[in-house]
């Protein structure tokens, strides 16, 4: 059955790989599939593959317009000894009810590789389909984590080039020195002179500028997003949700037919929604559990059907979700209003222009499956320090962030239905304040640098540097360009030799 991609502001009818090249639709809004399709394979029998089949039989149901060949190229490239354990996304578990989904095994220890590992093969193969002329440049603004995993995913793939712009002062010293060594003849890492806000509208300011588009067109490059809004990086994290039930299943801890909960430490809400896609094509799911920061505007949102960004922005130990428009919610919204791109459009022409909407009390019976909580930054810590103790396991900030949010779902609700956990980041990635919650009495970790802690933080729990960390020790800086924010376009034309 070929799936056919529409946007939840009114244009349909696109394949898979015009959505993937798209990113965003022209109208502003997001490419959903027109239909959901169903698992072909029984999960018993996915039970028995290892994680790259679970993947093609999982990606396959939504880009149709992938040959078999295309799609499993794509997908063997991109899980590959890059990880470091065979499995992928390996499940540990806690006591009797509890796992977690390790999705941090990739080359930049976040789980924005399990996505960015694929995106560059879906897009190369989606620009030979449909007869691209032009070569993909990938511009991306970052405050951290995506940056990095973007660069990785598309360093020396033919055919891209990428560019990436940091704020020179706002992003930690392990990140930088993640970007600042990336190699790769095709990638260009930009510090500039401002904060991340500088950064993005920067990057979206040459999206929308069709001079410029032109311009690099004669000179046969065209630009694309790697954003988290792109399906081509929201399908292949439908795959882990899917392995992981099949994993439990093949241990024997669940039966045919048992349900799982699914916690997501929640951001832009792409993750989560995956796991919801993971129900509707087939994996029996009881609760998605919404796991907020600080920034909980979706735990607000789940408890009064209110969406309200207008509050201030705040700084977290959890950087990835400290997010106030969640992005992806729109393919959600689409979905409980029956579909219907007019409303969908009001509802976020609402969201830019008041700030806030409110759905409708038959819209909210849509999202009996989700359930919504938050953490403050001490919960977080604590939460850290207890499953520490507890468990001997150690967990990011992130992840933190959802183990809290599921304690509060157990004393509310005393549900011991079997319950995994997304890890979205290595404890490495996040180590001063991975330590501080780890150490028991209060220590001064202030004169250690970032590197210096994850060694300690590798003594205190006997884990092993991931060699993403051990490798930045000592790679050479490859790329210490600084711009004013206002330079970027002409960087940009620069690095790809046009004047
Ligand atoms: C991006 C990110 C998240 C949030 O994921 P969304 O898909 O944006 O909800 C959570 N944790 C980490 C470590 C991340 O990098």
């Amino acid at each position: 059955m070929q799936i056919l991609y529409n946007s939840t502001r009114g244009i349909r009818g696109l394949t898979a790989s015009q959505a993937i090249l798209k990113g965003l639709s022209e109208d502003g809004g997001l490419f959903v599939p027109e239909t959901m399709p169903r698992l072909e394979c029984s999960l018993r029998d996915l039970s028995a593959m290892p994680y790259q089949e679970v993947a093609y039989e999982v990606m396959k149901l939504f880009l149709t317009d992938f040959t078999e060949e295309e799609l499993r190229g794509c997908i063997a490239r991109a899980y590959d000894e890059k990880f470091d354990t065979p499995e992928i996304a390996p499940l540990h578990k806690t006591d009797d009810h509890t796992w977690f989904l390790e999705l941090y095994h990739g080359a930049t220890i976040a789980f924005k590789d399990m996505a960015l590992s694929i995106l560059p093969h879906l897009m190369t193969t989606a620009a030979a389909k449909n007869k691209l002329k032009e070569e993909i440049v990938i511009l991306t603004a970052t405050s951290g984590d995506t940056g990095k995993a973007a660069l990785a995913g598309f360093a020396d793939v033919p055919g891209t080039r990428i560019i990436v712009f940091y704020p020179k002062n706002g992003v930690s010293a392990i990140q930088e020195r993640q970007m600042v060594t990336q190699k790769g003849k095709n990638t260009s890492v930009i510090g500039i002179t401002g904060n991340f806000d500088d950064a993005q509208t920067g990057v979206k300011k040459m999206f929308n500028d069709r001079e410029m588009e032109q311009k690099i067109r004669e000179a046969g490059f065209c630009f694309s997003s790697a954003n988290s809004i792109n399906i081509g990086r929201l399908v292949p994290q439908i795959a882990y949700y899917v392995y992981a039930y099949t994993r439990l299943l093949a241990d024997g801890t669940l039966k045919d037919g048992d349900k799982v909960n699914f916690v997501v430490p929640t951001g832009n809400f792409g993750n989560i929604l995956a796991a919801c896609y993971a129900k509707q094509i087939g994996v029996p799911v009881n609760r998605l559990i919404c796991a907020s920061n600080e920034n909980k505007v979706l735990f607000d949102f789940f408890r009064s059907g209110t969406y309200d960004r207008k509050r201030p922005f705040i700084l977290t130990s959890s950087p990835s979700m400290d997010i106030l428009i969640s992005s992806n919610l729109e393919r959600l919204i689409y979905q409980i209003c029956g579909q219907d791109p007019v409303k969908c459009t009001a509802f976020m022409e609402q969201l830019k222009g008041d700030g806030s909407y409110t759905i409708t009390e038959g819209m909210k019976e849509g999202l009996s499956d989700f359930y919504g909580n938050f953490c403050s930054e001490e919960e977080t810590q604590d939460t850290i320090s207890r499953i520490w103790q507890e468990s001997g396991y150690v967990i990011d900030t992130h992840t933190a962030v959802g183990a809290g949010v599921y304690k509060k779902y157990l004393e509310e609700t005393n549900d011991t239905t079997p319950t995994v956990i997304a890890s979205t980041a290595s404890p490495f990635k996040f180590a001063r304040t991975v330590a501080e919650a780890v150490l028991e009495e209060e220590t001064d970790l202030s004169e250690l640098s970032d590197l210096e802690l994850t060694d300690l933080l590798s003594e205190l729990t006997g884990l092993a540097l991931p060699k993403a960390v051990e490798e930045i020790r000592t790679a050479p800086v490859l790329h210490d360009r600084v711009v004013d924010a206002e330079d970027m376009p002409d960087t940009v034309l620069d690095i790809l030799g046009i004047n």
